[in-house]
């Protein structure tokens, strides 16, 4: 059996200290030693292990907890400031509509992310198209199918069928979920029937929720912009357009639907209390936060110094480039540092605990286990960026401040996915 080392100056891993010289050691895709490069190759048959020394700072790869490559022929939405969320979704909605090849849009946000460093994905999928992105790209991760429109009658007539087919028609490599939209996208009762659903298949969930300002009325007493737009529309028919409201905020109501399980991540979690957050807590559900999207669309930013401060779990998305200049996670991970400061959180932690987001978490956000951490039995799902700095931790903050656009080297199960050419070839050597 044939082992390929990944040497390189710092080597960074949440929840493991950081390597001066390190070295990872991969076969059959999977990481079989993590350590000082000199203990690594003193472990190895040198006939048998081929070293390529890496300039720069390896990590465990990317994970992009929230986002839709198929968005990807979109950017000019995305390159714009709006002015919220109505406008945002207007401007979204005069390019939706237009015939486009999202199995090649698509296609393109895959091969950007792989570029970026990001070696798994929470990808959700609007049109069928698109599914077959992460598959194609080899990938790790979940494609959710997303599910949007349905009244509780509509829902009736064979909703329930048509998502089944849907979900089944994407490919079932690297994994499948299901993506219930919104709550003001769904009836009440398919939102409870759609956590019964990936229950029943197995399937994990991840939902948008708490996004905007006016959800939160919406909800709570059926009121607001967007409830007089539906109304307007015809869709008054929604359960809590017809009730006034449950009464309770976005949070609350998915927990009484039975939506919120360790199984669900939801989207963004910008407009949530204590209380909320609490409750996210005791359901061990994460938040995939993506506040660049919030910027564009022109929302607050999410509270993540109180999502640290209190224990959440967190992760990171981009979001869509109809909604983000760029698929870097580590562009949010530096808009998350800059949050952070500015709503008080001091403590020195913030560059370890803003990169485990970005990776451990984001594999517990996706409930993947084997990704997101370098050690040994998990998926070699690496990727070594270019770093000015010298010292581990001074690459780490610059990571995290700074963080590169693009990776120089991406393996995803132990496959070279992605290289910069020059910084890769000019420095492969067989021992
Ligand atoms: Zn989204």
């Amino acid at each position: 059996m044939s082992v390929v080392v990944h040497r390189a100056p710092v080597v960074l891993s949440a929840g493991r200290e950081a390597l001066a010289d390190g070295a990872v050691a991969v076969a059959d895709g999977l990481i079989t030693a993590v350590g000082p490069a000199d203990t690594v190759l003193s472990g190895l048959d040198p006939a048998a292990t081929v070293v390529h020394e890496h300039r720069g700072v390896l990590t465990p790869g990317l994970v992009n907890a929230h986002t839709h490559l198929q968005y990807s022929d979109m950017a000019e939405v995305g390159t714009a400031q709006h002015s919220g969320f109505e406008a945002w979704m207007s401007a979204f909605m005069a390019l939706y509509p237009l015939p486009r090849d999202w199995s090649a849009s698509a296609a393109a946000g895959a091969a950007l992310a792989l570029r970026s460093g990001t070696t798994a994905v929470a990808e959700i999928v609007t049109d069928a198209a698109a599914g077959s992105a992460v598959h194609d790209a080899g990938l790790y991760g979940i494609a959710f199918w997303e599910v949007l429109g349905y009244t509780d009658r509509t829902w009736a007539d064979g909703g329930e069928q048509r998502v089944r087919a849907q979900l089944a028609a994407l490919p079932s490599v690297p994994a499948t979920g299901l993506s219930p939209h919104a709550v003001y996208s769904l009836d009440t009762g398919v939102i409870r029937d759609l956590s019964r659903l990936a229950r029943d298949l197995g399937v994990r969930q991840h939902i948008h929720a708490a996004e905007s300002a006016w959800e939160d009325a919406y909800v709570r007493t059926g009121t607001g912009d967007l409830a007089e737009r539906w109304r307007a529309n015809g869709r008054g028919e929604f359960a809590l357009l017809s009730d006034g409201g449950v009464g309770t905020g976005v949070i609350r109501y998915l927990d009484g639907l039975g939506a919120l399980t360790p199984s669900t991540h939801l989207a963004h979690g910008i407009y949530v209390d204590a209380d909320d957050r609490a409750l996210l807590r005791a359901r061990g559900v994460s938040v995939a936060l993506c506040p660049r999207s919030n910027g564009v669309i022109g929302l607050e930013p999410p509270p993540v110094a109180a999502y640290l401060r209190e224990g959440n779990a967190i992760a990171v998305g981009t979001d869509s480039l109809s909604s983000s200049p760029s698929l870097s996670p580590w562009h949010d991970v530096a808009a998350l540092h800059d949050i952070a400061r500015a709503q008080g959180y001091a403590d020195g932690d913030l560059h370890e605990r803003l990169f485990a987001a970005a990776t451990a978490g984001g594999a517990h956000a996706l409930g993947l286990d084997d990704t997101g951490a370098l050690r040994p039995g998990a998926r070699a799902d690496l990727a070594v960026f270019p770093a000015a700095s010298a010292t581990p931790r001074d690459v780490l903050a610059e990571l995290v401040e700074t963080g590169p656009a693009e990776a120089s080297l991406t393996v995803v199960g132990g496959r070279v996915r992605w290289a910069a050419a020059p910084a890769y070839e000019g420095t492969t050597a067989p021992v």
